[in-house]
């Protein structure tokens, strides 16, 4: 590197999943890394874990763990998923696999279990960790970030090679934002999130089936739920803020318990607690933050939720996140010029990263709606069919999302657009499988549809 920052330690701002990750990456390459973070080291203090205690990891986000080799490590907290099992209001269930290979799972993971592993691979890579140290903003005119500490309530480091990894309401990013003009939009959603727990019975077996995600789809809302590895669930609520069945509504004990037995009257009976922790935790908000810039020269780079975070909906924020890291990886190998490295992120990353973000709003109403339409139910068959019979041409969208890690977003996006429109064009009139034309099928994948990569 030729521009007098080689002795200089990078700084990596935020100890979450993605600065973690970033860490240890950049740790491997040999340089020095010092790595930020406002909160308290997890491994020793309990912190607020902010927000969804569990998570889906899936291919994106294992190729990048491997990686970095902590799967290992990871490999034994995880709870396959291999499909969604959905609840109707009468109790009725319905399993529907994700994909149809044994190795097309998704798996539930701890955040702060994911993060401890994370955290504890940094420093034995050499990472210097320095937790409750705030960002508390950059001075991009001085090149100066600045930070709080619990000796020094503003010391400052040089703004060079400096991560951004802090998260959706990234510091850094308000900063290029406020002092450099940068256009970027934070669109919050009109729903909220709260989040439950279902415990396992007394002798540690879970209430409900362990190997799947659960989804309690109604319309205008839903409830979820992920597997943890000791038998409990995390239940998450996603409901608009305001309006008739709102958490605006929903204010006292009996209104709840109410809300619950009404749409929910099969779990609501599990959850003897259910009032008492809807009080107790935070609702959460959800949004999509765009962002026309991500870099400043070879000085600051956004990265992970900072640079775009998304709603949780296709269960993708942190594989996108790891994803980012891996391919930062691989353009600042063997590449002394940052300032290029970081625009050429930039440039192949962004169209992705909105496509994800389209994906996941467009889960959303799949999850809460689409799925208890029979018409739904015959286009998953049929991707799947159409799957058995074209392989190399046709993927469904959520496996081209959740299986696999070498088609970008965007990709997945588009040939998802098409395929959509061949199975509408071919469900027209059928209404079974049986009852469909695979010639047609056969010749509008063939024009439409190129070869994926293997
Ligand atoms: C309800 C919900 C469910 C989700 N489910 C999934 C899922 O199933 N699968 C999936 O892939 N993704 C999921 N996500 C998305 C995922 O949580 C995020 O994409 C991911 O956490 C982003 O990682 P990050 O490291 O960029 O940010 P974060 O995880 O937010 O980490 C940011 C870190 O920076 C620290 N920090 C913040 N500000 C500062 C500062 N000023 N100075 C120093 N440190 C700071 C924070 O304390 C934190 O440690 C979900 C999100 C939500 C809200």
């Amino acid at each position: 590197m030729n521009d007098g920052l080689r002795n200089e330690p990078i700084a990596v701002v935020g100890a979450g999943l993605a600065g973690t990750l970033l860490a240890i990456l950049l740790a491997r390459r040999g340089h020095r890394v010092r790595l930020y973070e406002r909160q308290d080291d997890m491994r020793r203090v309990q912190v607020d874990a902010g927000r969804s205690i569990n998570l889906a990891l899936a291919a994106r986000g294992i190729r990048a763990l491997e990686l970095a080799d902590v799967m290992e490590r990871v490999r034994p907290e995880l709870v396959p998923m291999p499909g969604r099992m959905l609840h109707d209001p009468n109790g009725g269930l319905t399993f529907v696999p994700y994909g149809q290979r044994p190795e097309e799972v998704i798996y539930s993971v701890s955040r702060p279990g994911l993060n401890c592993i994370l955290l504890d691979a940094a420093e034995r890579a050499g990472v210097e960790l320095l937790f409750r140290h705030p960002a508390v903003g950059a001075d991009l005119a001085r090149q100066k970030v600045i930070f709080k500490n619990d000796t020094n309530p503003s010391h400052e480091i040089p703004l060079a090679r400096v991560f951004a990894t802090d998260g959706a309401g990234s510091v850094l990013r308000r900063a290029l934002v406020e002092q450099r003009n940068v256009a970027c939009s934070e669109d919050l959603l009109k729903h909220g999130y709260k989040e439950l727990t279902l415990r396992p019975l007394p002798d540690g077996r879970p209430r409900i089936d362990k190997h799947a995600l659960h989804i309690w789809p109604r319309g205008g809302f839903m409830l979820i739920a992920l597997p943890n590895i000791d038998g409990s669930f995390t239940v998450t609520l996603f409901l608009p803020l305001t309006g008739p069945d709102s958490f605006e509504t929903l204010t006292d004990a009996a209104g709840i318990e109410a809300f619950f037995a009404q749409h929910f009257p099969d779990i609501r009976q599990l959850m003897p607690e259910l009032a008492e922790e809807f009080f107790q935790h935070p609702t959460g908000i959800m949004g999509t933050v765009r962002c026309q810039q991500w870099s400043l020269e070879n000085r600051l780079l956004l990265i992970g939720d900072a640079a775009h975070a998304i709603t949780p909906f296709h269960g993708q924020g942190m594989n996108c996140c790891f994803e980012d890291c891996r391919e930062l990886d691989a353009l600042l190998a063997n590449n002394d010029d940052w300032a290029s490295g970081f625009r050429q992120f930039e440039t192949s990353r962004r169209p992705n990263t909105n496509a994800i973000a389209d994906m996941a709003i467009e889960n959303y109403l799949e999850m809460r709606d689409t799925v208890r339409d029979p018409k739904f139910h015959l286009h998953k068959a049929l991707s799947l069919e159409l799957e058995r019979r074209h392989p190399q041409r046709f993927v469904p969208r959520y496996s081209m999302v959740m299986f696999r890690d070498n088609i970008p977003y965007a990709v997945a996006y588009e040939r998802g657009r098409i395929q959509n429109q061949i199975l509408t064009t071919l469900t027209q009139n059928a209404d079974s499988l049986a009852a469909v034309d695979y010639a047609a099928a056969a010749r509008l994948i063939e024009a439409q549809l190129p070869p994926l990569p293997n």
